[in-house]
């Protein structure tokens, strides 16, 4: 049987505009499945005269009818959820179709905490972590200490008992490694836990859910959040995030079988940002990369932290190719690079007297990374109007090809704005 899926992933260090190309496509589909990572994702969408910025939930939930799902591999806090769904109430968006998969793990409210105080500890080197309490609850999940959607369905005496026997054992972090205070189930039961309660009518099975939807001639959109080099195996260890963005978490994360993948079209800015730590070889640190933070507003939807600048990095692109099978790119922000006089795309690495084309593992390596540039003329016009490709100035589709070139796949989409109506298509990604 043939499914109609598809997957948009990041191919960079997240915050590619993901939120935007999903926002642009969700029209065409039946559901949008989230299956990892958790608050940390800030996605920014623009309809209309409206901004949302997203957090858990998928940017489908902007479309009236869809069905968003927030899958297995997720761990989600309910209390900025609750606020997210209050805030699209507000602006008049009532999320009728969201499931939350019973499966998916809670943050709570000891695991921001832990990051705060975990990352103070790393005195010289910081990871960067958003403090959502993200890595501290990924880290429980696999220590099988963790507090599920589904336990909250149970009776509130087991419920109570399991989040007990968790307290005792994080008290001893807090009291005698942190010298910090302990939490109480009291503490708990102030806003958190009311806030949980009121996510249970959205519990479902949702992979259960996503299969029956597939048998029954759905089209379902996968929405990575973060981006390749932020995966847990895959990316920039140990800046990286505490799951796996890349295609092959979505069979973990939305409970599906491989077989189910289908195109995978992969997001990448027209440049290259950053947030965090680590070596990244293509950053610019001069009057440029602060030219195209301010145009490209590249402060950070969840933090505001100013995001690092660097030209395109074929390589990393490469990487995420592999990994991921990508099959189109859609390429975004691409209007913030008019009026720069050259762009640079990095076709591989120099290290010492040798030439790499791959990424390499180890920071190490990385930190001696030197980028081998291709050099590209830019362009004058404004193109934040341009509806085709070959409306495009002849240095902007050079600029194209060169990346088509370097990544060894097809521009899909161009996006060249905010809205959903500044988006050039050049291949029908999704049929
Ligand atoms: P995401 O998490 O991958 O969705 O990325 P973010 O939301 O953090 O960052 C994307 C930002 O760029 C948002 O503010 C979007 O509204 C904006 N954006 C997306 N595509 C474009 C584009 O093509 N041009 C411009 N100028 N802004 C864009």
């Amino acid at each position: 049987m043939e499914f109609s899926t598809l997957a948009v992933l990041g191919s960079q260090w997240g915050d590619e505009g993901k939120g935007k190309i999903t926002d642009y496509l969700a029209e065409q589909f039946d559901l949008v499945v989230r299956y990892q990572g958790g608050p940390n994702a800030g996605h920014t969408v623009v309809v209309g005269q409206e901004t949302f910025k997203l957090h858990h939930l998928p940017s489908g939930i902007l479309h009236p009818g869809k069905k968003c799902v927030l899958g297995d591999g997720m761990v989600l806090d309910p209390v900025t959820l609750q606020a997210e769904l209050t805030g699209l109430e507000q602006k008049g968006v009532i999320p009728e179709h969201l499931f939350i998969s019973t499966r998916a793990h809670l943050i709570m409210p000891y695991h921001q905490k832990l990051d705060e105080l975990e990352e103070e500890r790393r005195r010289v080197e910081k990871l960067g972590t958003t403090m959502r309490g993200i890595g501290p609850a990924y880290t429980d999940k696999y220590a099988r200490q963790g507090l599920r959607c589904g336990d909250l369905l149970g009776s509130e005496r087991a419920l109570q008992k399991k989040l007990q026997q968790i307290l005792d054992t994080k008290n001893e972090l807090f009291t005698r490694l942190y010298d910090s205070r302990p939490y109480s189930l009291a503490d708990l039961e102030e806003a958190y836990l009311p806030a949980a309660r009121g996510l249970k009518p959205y519990f479902t099975e949702t992979a259960l859910l996503i299969h029956r939807e597939l048998q029954e001639g759905s089209r379902v959109l996968f929405e990575g959040a973060q981006g390749c080099m932020l995966d847990i195996d895959h990316g920039t260890y140990p800046y990286v995030t505490s799951s796996n963005p890349t295609a092959g978490g979505i069979c973990i994360g939305a409970g599906v079988a491989p077989r189910v993948i289908g195109p995978v079209l992969g997001v990448a800015k027209a440049y290259t940002t950053r947030v965090g730590g680590g070596p990244f070889p293509t950053e610019i640190s001069d009057a440029t990369g602060d030219r195209i933070r301010q145009v490209g507003k590249e402060f950070g939807t969840t933090t505001g932290r100013p995001r690092r600048i660097g030209w395109l990095d074929g390589v990393a692109l490469r990487h995420a190719v592999r990994l991921n099978g990508v099959q189109f790119l859609a390429l975004t922000l691409f209007d913030v690079l008019t009026g720069l006089e050259r762009i640079k795309i990095a076709t591989a690495y120099r290290v010492g007297e040798q030439q790499i084309t791959h990424f390499p593992p180890s920071l190490e390596t990385l930190e001696q990374c030197q980028p081998v540039y291709l050099d590209f003329s830019g362009w004058e016009e404004d193109l934040t109007q341009v509806k085709s490709y070959s409306h495009l100035p002849p240095n902007a589709r050079r600029y194209i090809e060169g990346i088509e070139e370097t990544s060894g796949v097809p521009v899909g989409l161009v996006s060249v704005g905010p809205r959903r109506d500044q988006t050039i298509v050049i291949h029908d990604v999704f049929k």
